[in-house]
């Protein structure tokens, strides 16, 4: 809206340009209202009304607000349809333009509907979008008179409150509910003197859009669902926008991954829905489960409305009926991720392509992007009138097969407009996280019967092929075979082998290293164990070759122990392996490609333990028979001959169940009543031992030093 004060010198002009064009403008007493408000139609008739609307600007004046001008004037037409109008409201207003409804109401009169909206177009031009939505309206029905005849109305009580602070929240435009609840409001809240001013306590009370909405970001590992590292805000749930596009695309039954891809880059709601005949709504529903907050996929979708906020737009109230923390929406969006791959490849053109959305941003940026061969997806929540209120990014790499997923998410901004913020932080994960030390495969219960055990999970799952996930990232593993944990935990994808015999886990390469520093040196402290957790994940990522058929890690000692996480302990996340010290490996590694470690020593050790608790331990009535088995692979068991059958474990269960420092070397009979085991330290004494690890690191050297005297020869 143009400035009054600088148009002074022009007024002349545009007086003589309305002489030129022929038109007449009556004039009023003080100053030019008549050029000020142009009635229109049947209004041009009403001198009553017109006089209201002088007077209303003249107080509104004197309030100090800026009022219509000649030079800016106002208009006020009949409306000639309803659709403008929401419930009673007479009046709709947009800038410099008001439309009345031909009608009048007796409790509601022309008069005050008109100095109602006259009373937006004044805050329009003086406060510079300073109040609230919900507060011009307060203000505006104080102005009005509206209210007269309303003071003994109650206070709202608490369920009228939480209705409104929630569309408030969201931005939904206000429904009639909602003004009349702010209609009691300002009967008891006294209103500040100065303009374009809100009572503080009223502002506390009701919030504002989005309010509680900051900055955040997720950096978690796709395969297993691991949160890596976060920064800011990630707890607030807030409506995702069209990030929902990747559970919805996931969700079709059909299509060409192509057309697709480059439908999500432009975030082309309009081509999406035209696939809602090859749409699942269980699918989405499934997808949709890891957000707690929400009422979208209670109906299925129907109106247009109703599609389009599957999509991510706000619904038929105005509302958002989905809003997720970035947690939930990582699981959401890794579901949708794994179990249609091909689908999401294309999103590695967003920024290429000249309608994507990412295509106006930074050219260095795009770099970043483009170099970590990132899939990435925007969506972001406008108001009404089209200022961003949240913007979202998701990227996922590398785009062959990714292996991290990292959403962003800023209040007040698009979320095209977060990719400058976020290619920053991706520069460091760059070189914090490499995507070739990320995932590790690995078979489980590699030594043990598989029909004597299972994986469970209790959140969703999917399968894609011969692969098996679910929702929350975790498996329950349960097992009856003797001398095997019972019950165990993993994170991953779990997937079958065409002959169906090994199940092999792919998992974060993190959640594997502390399962094994659980399981082979959970006393390992410090500078010590940053290096052998190192050494494990140097290992555990490229270590497919130790057992070639399944291309992945077997779980015991001729590999490294893994036994799952602990079902009882601390939450999954925190901890992750120093980048700096895997460059190092791949620089003493040399031609190896395994890096031995073992616990060390060279102490013989010798246990005498007792038939009865032998046989309790197994809990078989007769052992007869101990023998130790090598096998072709290397890899050492025990035989155990009962009574009337007999079993083989791997000599890590057996020695973990008879608590032994290490595989033992010898197995004898030592009388009728006992059995002997010896042997020497704990292991092969090649590559990193343990204890010397240990003693580097009391004595001051750091991971770097101890790896380097392990592996440096
Ligand atoms: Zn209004
Ligand atoms: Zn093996």
């Amino acid at each position: 809206m143009a400035l009054v004060s600088g148009l002074v010198a022009l007024v002349p002009a545009i007086a003589s340009i309305r002489r030129a064009l022929g038109r007449s403008f009556r004039s009023r007493c003080c100053f030019d209202a008549g050029a000020a408000i142009l009635f229109f139609g049947a209004l041009a008739q009403q001198p009553a009304l017109q006089s209201d609307a002088y007077q209303a600007i003249q107080e509104l004046a004197a309030l100090g607000y800026r009022i219509p001008s000649a030079e800016a004037p106002l208009r006020v037409f009949p409306a000639l349809t309803d659709t403008e109008f929401s419930g009673r409201h007479a009046g709709a207003w947009r800038p410099g333009s008001i439309y009345l409804r031909d009608r009048t109401q007796t409790d509601f009169p022309a008069r005050a509907y008109l100095r109602h909206e006259l009373f937006h177009e004044a805050s329009y031009r003086s406060c510079n979008r300073r109040l609230p939505e919900w507060a011009e309206e307060m203000a505006a029905m104080r102005f009005s008179g509206e209210l007269a005849g309303r003071e003994q109305e109650p206070q709202p009580n608490t369920t009228e409150l939480e209705d409104l602070i929630s569309h408030i929240r969201q931005n939904s435009p206000l429904n009639q509910r909602d003004r009349d609840v702010l209609g009691r409001l300002a009967l008891h809240y006294p209103w500040p003197a100065e303009i374009c001013q809100v009572p503080e306590t009223l502002s506390r009370l009701l919030g504002a859009p989005f309010a509680a909405a900051g900055s955040g970001y997720v950096l978690a590992n796709l395969i297993s669902g691991r949160i890596l590292e976060t920064g800011g805000d990630i707890a607030t749930p807030m409506p995702p926008g069209s990030l929902l596009k990747i559970p919805y695309a996931a969700a079709l039954n059909q299509a060409n991954p192509q057309v697709l891809a480059d439908e999500l880059a432009a975030s082309d709601t309009g081509q999406l829905l035209l696939r809602r005949a090859a749409f699942r709504p269980e699918r989405y529903r499934l997808l949709l489960s890891p957000i707690k907050q929400q009422s979208l996929t209670q109906q299925a979708p129907v109106t247009e409305r109703d599609w389009r906020a599957y999509l991510g737009e706000r619904g038929g109230d105005g509302g958002f009926a989905l809003e997720a923390s970035l947690p939930e929406l990582v699981l959401t969006l890794r579901a949708a991720l794994l179990s249609q791959p091909d689908y999401f490849k294309g999103l590695v053109r967003n920024g290429a392509n000249p309608n994507s959305t990412l295509v106006g941003i930074n050219s260095a940026d795009k770099r970043t992007f483009r170099e970590l061969k990132a899939l990435t997806k925007t969506g972001t929540v406008s108001s009404s009138d089209g200022q961003p209120l949240i913007g979202h990014l998701m990227l996922a790499w590398p785009a062959e097969h990714p292996v991290y997923l990292a959403v962003f998410r800023q209040s007040g901004s698009s979320g095209a407009a977060i990719a400058a913020k976020a290619a920053g932080v991706l520069r460091d994960w760059q070189r914090r996280f490499p995507p070739r030390y990320a995932a590790v495969r690995v078979h489980l219960l590699s030594a043990t019967d598989p029909a004597s055990w299972q994986a469970d999970s209790d959140c969703p799952e999917l399968e894609t092929g011969s692969a098996r996930f679910n929702l929350c990232g975790t498996f329950y593993v349960t097992s009856t075979a003797r001398g095997s944990r019972s019950e165990r935990q993993v994170s991953g994808i779990l997937q079958q082998s065409a002959a169906g015999s090994a199940k092999v886990l792919e998992t974060d390469a993190d959640s594997y290293a502390d399962a094994v520093m659980a399981a082979e040196a959970q006393q390992l402290k410090g500078e010590a164990r940053e290096a052998l957790r190192a050494v494990i994940v140097w290992n555990g990522s490229r270590g497919g070759h130790r057992h070639p058929e399944s291309r992945s890690l077997c779980d015991t000692t001729h590999c490294m122990v893994f036994l799952g996480e602990d079902v009882r302990g601390p939450s999954r996340g925190g901890h992750t392996t120093d980048p700096k010290l895997l460059g190092l490996l791949d620089e003493l590694a040399a031609n190896r490609d395994w890096l031995p470690f073992a616990n060390g020593g060279a102490q013989h050790w010798q246990r005498q333990i007792p038939i009865a608790e032998l046989q309790r331990l197994f809990a078989e009535a007769h052992i007869l028979e101990i023998r130790r088995e090598r096998r072709k692979d290397g890899a050492l068991y025990v035989r155990l001959v009962y009574a009337d059958n007999d079993e083989t474990v791997s000599c890590e269960i057996f020695r973990n169940t008879l608590k032994l420092p290490s595989c033992p070397d010898s197995i004898q009979a030592a009388d009728n009543q006992s059995w002997l085991f010896q042997g020497i330290g704990a292991g092969h004494g090649e590559g990193l031992s343990i204890e010397t690890a240990s003693e580097l690191a009391e004595a001051g050297r750091s991971a770097e030093q101890i790896l380097r005297d392990a592996y440096a020869k």
